[in-house]
């Protein structure tokens, strides 16, 4: 088996609304990869179906080699699971609770100290004296411990913890997949799985709008972010698709920005001016076609 996830043609609806509609995936044994999206464009329904909470409303989906809906609870023997909604008893204490999972999935316990020393979470209180960070950091002890997962499944993993945790997040993902895991994630965040992943896939209202390495999908990209003292004129603009946040805050992307764009907005004195990155916002802003690349 080379492939770990493989999605063809899965629709999903909800009632009238359509969740997914014909996505497209697939996803190498050992890779990092990460599934981006707005609010709403699909990316917990696709983990659901991975997971085989739920079921698509059509094509197939396998995980692992197996079928996700039928053979569940196989599959969850192998998979450690991270939920995007991290609900948690609140009376029990972290440790009492992970103690209890381990017991359940057969993992080692004699984990936990060391885990919850590493990632600073107090283990010894009723969960629901804790912040969300530290909630959130609980249930990420619980996908860690289960250290001989073939699959780990993340809904934006990132939620609620701090920069510190999440680099140590990013760190011990990357330490999984160099052991020959396999990780799969959700961000709403191009930035994010831009430091980690091996390949994403961008969605857009359930689509693979585009799948690759993140160099594939930006290039070298660059965006020009300008607030102006005058109104903007974009007609000597369009080489770099101007879009107006207000008429005095406008955003360009394309090549020479530095160069040949930043000189024609001085024009409209400059305020203030940043450069930097592809975003996602852009990416689903100037690929409106679909276009699956590998
Ligand atoms: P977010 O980043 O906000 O978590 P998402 O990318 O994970 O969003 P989904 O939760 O997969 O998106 O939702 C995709 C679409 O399906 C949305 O339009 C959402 O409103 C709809 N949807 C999701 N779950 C249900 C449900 N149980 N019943 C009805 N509609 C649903």
């Amino acid at each position: 088996m080379t492939q770990a996830i493989v999605l063809q043609n899965i629709s999903k609806r909800y009632g009238t609304t359509k969740a997914l509609d014909g996505l497209e995936l697939a996803v190498e044994v050992g890779e990092l990869f990460g599934l981006v999206g707005v609010n709403g464009a699909g990316k917990t329904t696709t983990l659901s179906i991975i997971m085989g909470f739920i079921h698509a409303s059509s094509g197939s989906a396998s995980v692992l080699g197996l079928d996700p809906w039928t053979d569940a609870p196989k599959l969850h023997s192998s998979i450690a699971w991270l939920p995007g909604d991290v609900r948690l008893p609140d009376a029990q204490s972290g440790l009492e609770w992970l103690t209890y999972q381990a017991g359940v999935a057969k993992l080692d316990h004699a984990l936990i100290p060391a885990l919850a020393n590493e990632w600073e979470v107090p283990l010894n209180r009723p969960m629901r004296t804790l912040s969300k960070g530290n909630r959130q950091k609980v249930a990420l002890l619980r996908l860690l411990i289960a250290k001989d997962a073939k699959l780990l499944v993340l809904d934006e993993p990132t939620s609620g913890l701090d920069p510190v945790a999440q680099e140590r997040l990013l760190l011990a993902l990357r330490e999984r997949a160099a052991a020959g895991a396999t990780v799969f994630f959700s961000s709403h965040s191009l930035t994010e799985v831009q430091t980690l992943c091996d390949r994403v896939a961008v969605i857009d209202r359930g689509q693979v709008l585009k799948l690759g390495t993140l160099n594939a999908l930006t290039g070298d990209t660059h965006t020009l972010t300008v607030w102006t003292q005058k109104p903007v004129n974009t007609s000597s603009l369009e080489p770099w698709k101007p879009r107006l946040i207000s008429n005095t805050h406008a955003i360009l992307s394309g090549d020479r920005l530095l160069e040949d764009a930043l000189p024609k907005l001085m024009a409209f004195g400059i305020e203030r001016a940043e450069f930097g990155g592809m975003n996602l916002e852009h990416l689903l802003e100037q690929n409106h076609t679909r276009e699956v690349t590998r």
